[in-house]
């Protein structure tokens, strides 16, 4: 069992705010402009994947649900808002209209299937071992956490399992 620190949440949606603005920064149209088509998809298609992987990757880093749905929504919104304050810098203008002329409904699918890619790489990191927590006080029973400190013998009195300590 491989135990992940609490704490690192915050970084790890840290970490996806950035990445969703970067991801988004390189394919905006100024960085764009200038090239040719082809090198206009070579940005756009691996852009397409950066979004999923980075989802993804939330989950292997840390495989815990409210953490995989938070940060994959947290990466989408910093790519959404960097291309809308690009769009529009003037926040404080903005229209409900003009907000939901911004939002392509392709990201929106692919920030659900993202969020769904994210619960399954956690799955598959849990069924690694990864899991995110402390690791149990080696002197508790590993079934029902009753303190062995002064038991004897290597079944725990309280329910039974055995190597408990
Ligand atoms: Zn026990």
């Amino acid at each position: 069992m491989r135990w992940i620190n609490p704490k690192h949440e915050l970084p790890v949606i840290a970490s996806a705010v950035l990445a969703g603005a970067v991801i988004s920064a390189i394919a905006l149209p100024p960085t764009m402009q200038a090239l040719s088509v082809s090198q206009r998809v070579a940005i756009v298609v691996p852009v397409n994947f950066a979004l999923p992987a980075c989802a993804m990757a939330i989950g292997l880093v840390f495989p815990l649900k409210r953490s995989c749905l938070i940060g994959t929504v947290a990466l989408f919104f910093a790519f959404w808002m960097v291309r809308a304050l690009y769009r529009d810098p003037a926040i404080w203008a903005w229209t409900p209209k003009e907000v939901l002329s911004f939002t392509s409904p392709i990201l929106v699918v692919s920030m659900l299937v993202s969020c769904i890619f994210s619960l399954v790489a956690a799955a598959g990191a849990k069924a690694l071992g990864r899991q995110v927590g402390r690791p149990p006080e080696p002197w508790l029973c590993r079934a029902c956490g009753y303190d062995l400190r002064g038991a004897a013998g290597a079944t725990c009195p309280e329910c039974g399992h055995l190597g408990g300590g």
